[in-house]
C-alpha cells in the first residue's frame, strides 16, 4: 500500500528556518518580536496582577483541549492562550511584592542570555561537542569564584574547579557521590553501599535536599544524622556534631559527608563552618557548604564574613545565582576543591562518546560532573548578567535588599503586637504575632495572602508558626516593603 507520509520538499530552500511545517525566518522574526514585547509588557503590568494564582486544582487543565492538535496552528494561537489560560494560573514570582520562599531573580540580561542559549541549540556534554560551551563555563566560573571570594583551589587552574548545575539539590547529590567515592576508595561505585557503613550529617535546619540525596544514593534515611541547632542562632551546634561523629566512628561507621548551611532556608542561620570544618578534617569527612541563597551576599566585602571557614575547609561549595543574583532560573554554581573523586564517581565513557580530546585528557567534559549527560549552553546567561551588571551593579542589588530588610525588622521590633523570632543577617525577616498561640499568626497569614497584593510564606521556628518576609526581588523597591508593612499592620489584631 502506498504511504501517505511522503517527504514534502522544502518550499523555500534559501530560508534556513523554513521547511515542511517549520516557521519561516520572516515569521520567526515577527513572532520573536511579539514574544519579547509580550515579556516586556508582562513586567510593566506585573504589579497590577494578583501575586498568587487564584485557581483551584484542575482549573488550568479544564481549559485545555482534551486531545493534541491534529492540524498546525499559528503561533498567535499559542500567545493568545498564554494570556487566557496560563497567566491566571501563575503565581508571579517576579512581582515586586512577592516575598515568599526565596526569590528567583530574573533580569533582562538573564532572559536574553537564556534565549541565546535556546536559539543556538547546541549541546555541551563534552568539550568536543561544542568547545565554547565548556570553555566559557570554566572561565565564567573562575570569574565568579573571584567575585564571591572563593579560594584558589576552587578555580580551574588547579585540581578543582566549578560547574553550573541546575539546582542546589543536584549539587548536594553530586557532593555526596564524590564524598562516598573518596570515603570508600571507589568501592561504592563498584560494589554498592554496605548497609550502616557510611554516615552523613547536617543540621535539623539543613535543606530537605540532603535527605533526598541520602535516599537517592541508596544510603537510606538511617544514615542521616540531623544535628541539633543553637536555640538562639538556629545554627548547627558543633559540640553535638562532635558527639555524633565520635559515637558513629566508635560504632564502626565511616562519616562520609557533613553539610554546613550558610543561610538556612527557614531563617538564614549560618552554621559555624570553621568549627565544623575542623571536625571534618579530624574525621576525614567531606565538607559541603550549601550557600544556595546567602552565597550571593559574598559579592559584598562587608558581608563576606558569612563565608568564614569556607576557604580553609570546604571540599565543595554551592550557591544559586538564580535565587538572589539576577540570573534566571535555573543556575547553580558548584565548586569542588579536587574534581578527581567527582569525575571518578560519575564518569562512564561509552564508545559512541569517545573522541581525541577526551582521550588526550586535556579538556574538561562536564558530563562527568553531574547526573545527566546532555546539557544546554548554561553559562551564557550568567556571563551576560556578570557583564551587564558588573560587580558594582550586583553589589548594589544585594545591598538594597539588605537595607530594606533592616528597615522592615526595625518596624516589626517597634510594634509591640509583633516579635522577631530569629536573627536577620541578610534579607529574610522572620516574625510573628506575639502571644502564646499560633492561631492569630496563621489567620493573619491567610488573610494577607488572600488579599492578592502581597505574598508571604511561612516556616516553623522552635515549633512555632512563623512568617517569612524574603526580600530580594529584582523589582522590589523600598516602597513595596513599606506598603507591605502597612498592610500587615492594618490586618493585625
Ligand atoms: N539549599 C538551601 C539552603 C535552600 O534554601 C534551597 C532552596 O531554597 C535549596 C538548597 C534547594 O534549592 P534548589 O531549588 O536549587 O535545589
Amino acid at each position: 500500500m502506498p504511504s501517505d507520509h511522503r517527504y514534502v520538499e522544502d518550499p523555500d530552500p534559501v530560508d534556513p528556518l523554513a521547511g515542511p511545517g517549520h516557521m519561516s525566518s520572516a515569521e520567526f522574526r515577527a513572532y520573536g518580536r511579539q514574544v519579547i514585547d509580550w515579556i516586556a509588557d508582562y513586567y510593566e503590568r506585573i504589579e497590577s496582577l494578583p501575586v498568587a494564582a487564584r485557581v483551584r486544582p484542575g482549573d488550568v487543565r479544564a481549559q485545555l483541549p482534551a486531545h493534541p492538535p491534529e492540524q498546525p496552528e499559528p503561533f498567535d494561537a499559542v500567545l493568545a492562550d498564554l494570556d487566557r489560560v496560563i497567566v491566571p494560573g501563575l503565581t508571579h514570582w517576579q512581582h515586586p511584592r512577592f516575598f515568599g520562599y526565596f526569590p528567583a531573580n530574573s533580569s533582562g540580561p538573564g532572559i536574553l542570555g537564556d534565549l541565546l542559549s535556546t536559539g543556538l541549540g547546541v549541546q555541551g556534554m563534552l568539550w568536543a561537542t561544542s568547545p565554547a560551551v565548556t570553555e566559557l563555563e570554566t572561565h565564567v566560573l573562575d570569574w565568579f569564584a573571584e567575585l564571591i571570594g572563593l579560594p584558589e583551589r576552587f578555580r580551574s587552574s588547579g585540581p578543582g574547579g566549578g560547574v553550573i548545575q541546575d539546582t542546589a539539590s543536584t549539587s548536594t547529590l553530586v557532593a555526596l557521590l564524590a564524598a562516598l567515592h573518596r570515603a570508600s576508595g571507589g568501592e561504592v561505585g563498584r560494589a554498592g553501599i554496605g548497609a550502616g557503613r557510611y554516615t552523613v550529617y547536617g543540621s535539623v535546619e539543613a535543606h530537605s535536599a540532603l535527605l533526598k540525596a541520602v535516599r537517592m544514593v541508596g544510603l537510606g534515611e538511617a544514615a542521616l544524622r540531623l544535628v541539633e541547632v543553637d536555640d538562639a542562632t538556629l545554627a548547627m551546634r558543633p559540640g553535638r556534631l562532635a558527639d555524633l561523629l565520635a559515637a558513629d566512628v566508635a560504632a564502626g561507621a565511616t562519616p562520609a559527608l557533613v553539610l554546613a548551611t550558610v543561610g538556612t532556608t527557614s531563617t538564614t542561620a549560618i552554621d559555624p563552618v570553621p568549627e565544623i570544618g575542623a571536625l571534618c578534617q579530624r574525621y576525614g569527612a567531606w565538607l559541603h557548604v550549601d550557600a544556595a541563597y546567602a552565597g550571593a551576599a559574598a559579592i559584598c566585602p562587608e558581608l563576606r564574613w558569612t563565608h568564614a571557614g569556607v576557604a580553609e575547609y570546604a571540599d565543595s561549595y554551592a550557591m544559586n545565582p538564580h535565587k538572589w543574583l539576577l540570573t534566571n532560573f535555573d543556575c547553580d554554581t558548584f565548586y569542588i576543591a579536587d574534581r578527581a573523586p567527582l569525575v571518578a564517581a560519575l564518569s562512564v565513557l561509552p564508545e559512541f562518546l569517545r573522541n581525541a580530546a577526551t582521550d588526550a585528557g586535556t579538556v574538561i567534559d562536564y558530563r562527568d560532573w553531574h547526573p545527566q549527560l546532555g546539557r544546554r549552553f548554561r553559562a551564557l546567561k550568567l556571563w551576560a548578567v556578570l557583564r551587564c551588571y558588573g560587580a558594582t551593579g550586583l553589589r548594589a542589588h544585594i545591598r538594597r535588599h539588605v537595607a530594606m530588610a533592616a528597615d522592615f525588622a526595625g518596624w516589626v521590633a517597634a510594634d509591640p503586637r509583633f516579635e522577631l523570632v530569629a536573627p536577620h543577617p541578610l534579607s529574610l525577616v522572620c516574625f510573628r504575632l506575639a502571644g502564646p498561640t499560633d492561631e492569630p499568626t496563621t489567620d493573619l497569614h491567610r488573610r494577607l495572602n488572600a488579599g492578592g497584593t502581597l505574598f508571604l510564606t511561612h516556616t516553623r521556628v522552635r515549633g512555632r508558626y512563623t512568617l517569612r518576609l524574603a526580600i530580594g526581588g529584582t523589582r522590589t523597591e523600598p516602597r513595596h516593603v513599606a506598603e507591605t508593612w502597612a498592610a500587615i499592620q492594618a490586618a493585625a489584631p
